[in-house]
């Protein structure tokens, strides 16, 4: 697959040309600050000894520490974690929360582990990081098949390491230890309150939607779809899709995986690739996985009338010029999926003051950030008669090009 950090390159590149953002603040965000290879020693349940690689790329901190989740994928890799972090720092000020971008992974199939495996992984990771984190320099969260739980001894095996209890070094964690109500639901709510703004603004009426991807994401994304009335006519996860012109009952669905830790064979569907459903028809395309998937040949094939990005990094830099020619309406990942790290930001501010939010006041501060940001990104692209992608990095770029102005780091 093509690097992407690559093609996170790509997207800033473009926005700087257009935009004409000082070289020097450029330069200096095209490099992480710092990258960090971990060798993670693991006793497996037979008794052997595995050493798993583990990273966190803490690409830029202009703005406020670094943030960002920990995948564990097995295809993880460095320019995958280095890709993922720089987007962090765009996203963060996209939304305007104070914090820089980072990002961490473990090369590992999870699936694979036991419970008592994944346990000492996710310590081993947090032992080796424990020096390089904390509540004021980088705070990590969930990303791709990690977990609460897992966010939970991250917490705990830090704590232990500084000595006192630290809910503030990582978010995502569970309620009982400092989580924030929403949080589990944050993406995807995020990604609904900016789709409204889309929906408004492309005067879409009663929207048929399609989800690529079953997780965290994607899963509640469908879910909450379908509450609005939204017709979700085909959703898929890592083993593939399903699809229903009438639309899916999406409470159904989830009984279904429950039972099948699988979405096909549902009831009533169609069993479907995970490529065809990218190029379904209907209105809004809803990438929700991995990134990569939008590929040239795959945007010059896709039918929506708009995408809305919850994955991270879905649409490679030749797919977006496609898209653009083709009338395509795309929003991007830096801010479609920016409601999590959103809650998480309000998380790390309950921590810091021990004082808990109900989830009602979560959501109603979390939709005026999204509403805002969304109308932020819409406005610079139509100032500088681009994407939405590159006016979300301009937007998003002129802000920590201020940050590092004030700093004199320029
Ligand atoms: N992994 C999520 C993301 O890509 C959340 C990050 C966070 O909450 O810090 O935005």
């Amino acid at each position: 697959m093509a690097n992407p950090f690559n093609a996170a390159l790509q997207q800033l590149k473009k926005a700087a040309d257009i935009a004409q953002i000082d070289a020097e603040i450029v330069e200096q965000l095209r490099q992480p600050q710092r990258e960090y290879h971990i060798a993670i020693p693991v006793r497996m349940d037979n008794g052997s000894l595995k050493i798993f690689t583990g990273y966190r790329v803490q690409h830029n901190d202009a703005r406020g520490p670094h943030k960002g989740g920990i995948r564990f994928h097995p295809k993880t890799d460095i320019n995958e974690v280095k890709a993922l972090s720089f987007w962090m720092t765009f996203k963060c000020a996209c939304v305007g929360i104070p914090y820089g971008g980072g990002k961490g992974g473990v090369t590992v199939d999870p699936k694979k582990l036991s419970i008592g495996e994944l346990e000492r992984l996710a310590r081993g990771w947090a032992r080796a990081m424990a020096p390089y984190i904390g509540p004021d320099k980088d705070i990590p969260a969930p990303d791709v098949y990690t977990t609460p739980q897992i966010m939970a001894w991250i917490m705990d095996e830090y704590s232990k390491a500084v000595g006192k209890y630290t809910p503030g070094v990582i978010t995502g964690k569970p309620l009982a230890v400092g989580g924030s109500q929403g949080r589990g639901t944050a993406t995807a709510q995020g990604g609904i309150y900016v789709t409204e703004e889309l929906i408004k603004k492309m005067r879409l009426k009663n929207p048929q939607v399609v989800v690529q991807g079953f997780g965290n994401a994607g899963s509640f994304f469908a879910k909450l779809a379908s509450k609005k009335g939204w017709k979700v006519v085909a959703v898929s996860d890592s083993k593939g899709g399903i699809y229903n012109p009438k639309g899916l009952d999406i409470t159904k669905l989830f009984a279904h995986k429950q039972k099948t830790h699988s979405v096909l064979d549902f009831p009533g569907s169609k069993n479907i690739s995970n490529t065809q459903i990218l190029t379904l028809a209907c209105d809004i395309l809803v990438p929700a996985a991995l990134e990569g998937v939008i590929t040239k040949e795959v945007a010059g094939k896709i039918k929506a009338r708009a995408i809305v990005e919850l994955a991270n990094g879905p649409t490679l830099p030749e797919a977006d010029e496609k898209l653009a020619k083709r009338g395509i309406t795309l929003v991007p990942d830096i801010l479609a999926n920016a409601g999590g790290v959103t809650v998480s930001y309000f998380e790390w501010v309950q921590n810091l003051s021990n004082y808990y939010w109900t989830e009602k006041e979560v959501f109603e501060k979390l939709k005026p950030i999204m509403v805002q940001a969304f109308n932020d990104v819409w406005s610079a692209g139509q100032k500088y008669k681009t994407d939405l992608r590159t006016g979300a990095y301009i937007h998003a770029t002129t802000r920590i090009a201020a940050a590092m102005k004030a700093r004199g780091q320029v």
